[in-house]
């Protein structure tokens, strides 16, 4: 029997920058079936702190298509954007213990001095900033507004994925510094990230794979606040028939095109063949697959679904 304080919570965590599509309806669905097939708690949380990108009718819009596709989940919406005071007081406790540094590099320069690209396309920053004297820092300050970031250590972070297997990354060599708070202020979604898992005690990440690289950063960052690590586990991207990701600008994959086509168990029917989960499509519900999850079933190289 699971105790209290080993059941799980598990967490939807939409960027609320347009109408969702084939593969957030893939992840969400994905986490809602992990968390819920183990008897756990579901959390909302809406990541809307890019105010170029994200609008608050965005927001309620997908809250009803979580709703309209048989998702649910508990207690009210935690919204980014509202919590820039609990960012601030999580960064400074950051600042307080010397990690962070000021970088006034400018996007060409980041560019100039940063490895050359990993295979995802990360650029390793090469620690330009790191090493600059108070003196200079002073003078920087005058003409520009710098981004934050936090020095990582020559340090290897590994862990178990639920659904990838083992992964590891050497910090200081995989990924450099990396940035907290942007020039204009914004909090990164790697400091909100973390801090936001351990204030709603999220004990288990379900999320594309897309993100499976930038988890050993969130856990050593959980080291350093002295936060508790969940379970992740990084299920694969959908993909359109000629191998791209399928992203926002894919508008016929776009939930409010799919929903002039499909009903919503004819959706998740479609998702549930391609996640393994059932042999030969036919039209369910969410709460009808709960019997038949298991991280075993779950595929872990990408899947081209694209609905016609
Ligand atoms: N907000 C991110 C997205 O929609 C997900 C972040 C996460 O799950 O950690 O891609």
């Amino acid at each position: 029997m699971p105790t209290e304080s080993s059941a799980v919570t598990g967490r939807f965590a939409p960027s609320p920058s347009g109408r969702m599509h084939l593969g957030n309806l893939w992840s969400c669905l994905l986490a809602w079936l992990a968390a819920r097939s183990a008897g756990g708690r579901m959390v909302l949380r809406l990541e809307d702190l890019d105010p170029d990108r994200c609008r608050p009718e965005y927001s309620d819009q997908v809250m009803r298509d979580l709703e309209w596709l048989g998702l649910d989940w508990d207690g009210e919406p935690v919204r980014q954007s509202l919590r820039t005071e609990f960012y601030a007081s999580v960064f400074e406790k950051l600042r307080a213990s010397g990690l962070l540094y000021p970088c006034f590099c400018t996007r060409a320069e980041r560019l100039a001095a940063s490895a050359p690209h990993r295979s995802d396309g990360l650029q390793v920053y090469g620690g330009r900033c790191r090493t600059l004297s108070p003196e200079q820092r002073v003078i920087l300050a005058r003409s520009r507004k710098p981004a934050w970031r936090v020095m990582v250590p020559d340090r290897t972070v590994s862990f178990r994925d639920l659904v990838q297997g083992p992964y590891e990354e050497n910090l200081a060599r995989d990924c450099g510094d990396f940035i907290l708070r942007r020039s204009d202020g914004v909090f990164a979604y790697q400091l909100a990230v973390v801090a936001d898992d351990a204030a709603m005690a999220v004990t288990q990440v379900v999320r594309g794979s897309d993100l499976l690289s930038s988890t050993p950063r969130q856990i050593w960052l959980q080291e350093q606040l002295g936060y508790p690590t969940p379970a992740y586990g990084h299920v694969p991207l959908l993909l359109a028939p000629d191998g791209r990701r399928l992203a926002k600008r894919d508008r016929d994959q776009e939930l409010g095109q799919l929903q002039t086509r499909y009903t919503a168990p004819e959706l998740v029917g479609h998702l549930a063949v391609a996640a393994g989960l059932l042999d030969a499509f036919q039209p369910v519900t969410p709460s009808q697959l709960l019997s038949r999850f298991s991280w075993a079933r779950l595929p872990r190289e990408d899947r081209t679904l694209s609905l016609a």
